[in-house]
């Protein structure tokens, strides 16, 4: 920063040493930056980039949604500060739809606070609840947020590694008694980004049996819940007998409702946690503009089940596309039951970054180096599913014609 020290336009100017806090020397370097600068690079010589990197719904929200919106922000009283925790009636639709969608009740008025999108929930339930020294249990790949939240607060991250052989489910019988007595919470996010893994109750039952036993918080990430095909019904830990003692969950409305640019979600679960994260929502943010909690409403009382149906039949006829294109061509995958995207293993002689930058070089198509994501992703990429299916061939054509 540049400050002027003298007044009157005398043009004595002091270079300034900037100082950071060191919290931000803990963040890893960001590999995304690098391969943003090189898809910038390909596509100034005019190669046409297919972007299968994005974790972003390029389905529109539906149009009721939208609607409601509209008629809200004209509304005045929607134009003043919001209340943190959300609006009555936006916590009440939460957990109306939480109990017919998992069966499961909640008091809307203890045990629900609306976010600003999960992300920041995640992120400030990390100030809630860790203290210097605490270990948080952090998958291995994962969603970044989990780690900065930890470390920001003064944590100590303990990776649990998501492995193929373990259906991309940590082994929570190998953690070492130490570390199981010094940690704080225990991360969890099925189905899964990146590996695209779904679970069983089971899954929730163990790690509620866990975190009983070693006093741990369970926080699970449940952002893609409702993006499921072939029958599949991804669960909840509430399901889990005995996670009221221990639990919070963090629903999203970005990927369920193709609102990722509007901002709102919300957590649910045991009364004390929720207050917790309340209590620093109350000194960092003020809440989701009301227009939005109204329009969320919408959503959530459950009018557009029918274009939900369809855009995950939509994502569904992607997969099914992708999945068997990249098998001919060599690439191994799982078929996932759940969430938009596929994680593949890079073939032999790549590593994920290697085989990232031949891909979008060499065929102008911009996937996600697994790596990214953590050490525990090396060897993999990320496809998504947020284009269209004419693009998708149009990119597997590209990756023909590489022979790797
Ligand atoms: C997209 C995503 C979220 C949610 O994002 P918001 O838009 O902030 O609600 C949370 N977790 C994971 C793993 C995600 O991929």
């Amino acid at each position: 920063m540049l400050l002027m020290t003298k007044p009157c336009g005398l043009r004595l100017f002091q270079q300034v040493q900037i100082k950071t806090a060191s919290r931000l020397g803990l963040l890893p370097p960001y590999l995304f930056a690098e391969l943003d600068r090189l898809k910038k690079e390909v596509a100034s010589k005019g190669v046409d980039v297919i972007s299968l990197s994005i974790g972003d719904p390029d389905l529109p929200t539906p149009h009721h949604i939208v609607e409601t919106l509209k008629r809200a922000a004209g509304d005045p009283i929607n134009h003043r500060y919001p209340d943190y925790e959300g609006l009555p009636r936006f916590r009440n639709a939460a957990s109306d739809w939480y109990r017919r969608r998992f069966g499961v009740s909640f008091d809307h008025q203890r045990e629900v606070c609306a976010l600003i999108g999960s992300k920041e929930g995640i992120a400030n339930f990390s100030t809630a609840v860790v203290d210097p020294g605490d270990i948080v249990l952090i998958p291995d790949p994962g969603y970044p947020v989990y780690y900065s939240g930890c470390v920001f607060n003064g944590g100590e991250p303990y990776f649990l590694p998501l492995r193929k052989e373990n259906g991309f489910v940590p082994d929570l019988a190998s953690i070492p008694a130490e570390v199981a007595r010094r940690a704080r919470m225990l991360w969890l996010n099925y189905p899964n980004n990146p590996t695209a893994a779904t679970v069983d109750l089971s899954c929730f039952e163990d790690a509620v049996r866990f975190c009983l036993k070693h006093d741990v918080i369970l926080a699970h990430d449940s952002a893609y819940s409702e993006i499921a095909y072939d029958g599949y019904r991804a669960p909840s830990v509430f399901q889990a007998q005995g996670s009221r003692e221990c639990a919070i969950e963090f629903h999203s409305l970005s990927k369920t409702f193709s609102m990722t640019g509007w901002r709102v979600g919300f957590a649910i679960g045991n009364a004390q946690l929720i207050g917790a994260l309340g209590k620093v929502k109350t000194n960092m943010d003020s809440g989701v503009f009301q227009a939005v909690q109204e329009a969320a409403i919408t959503g959530l009382e459950g009018g557009d089940s029918d274009q939900l149906a369809a855009y995950c039949a939509i994502y569904k006829q992607r997969r099914d596309l992708l999945v068997g294109s990249i098998r001919a061509l060599g690439l191994e995958c799982e078929q996932p039951r759940a969430t938009f995207y596929v994680w593949s293993k890079v073939p032999r002689g790549y590593t994920s970054v290697s085989f990232t930058e031949r891909v979008l070089k060499e065929a102008g198509v911009a996937i996600t180096p697994g790596s990214g994501f953590g050490n525990g992703g090396e060897g993999y990429v990320r496809f998504a599913l947020t284009v269209s299916s004419e693009r998708l061939v149009e990119a597997v054509d590209r990756l023909k014609a590489l022979r790797f």
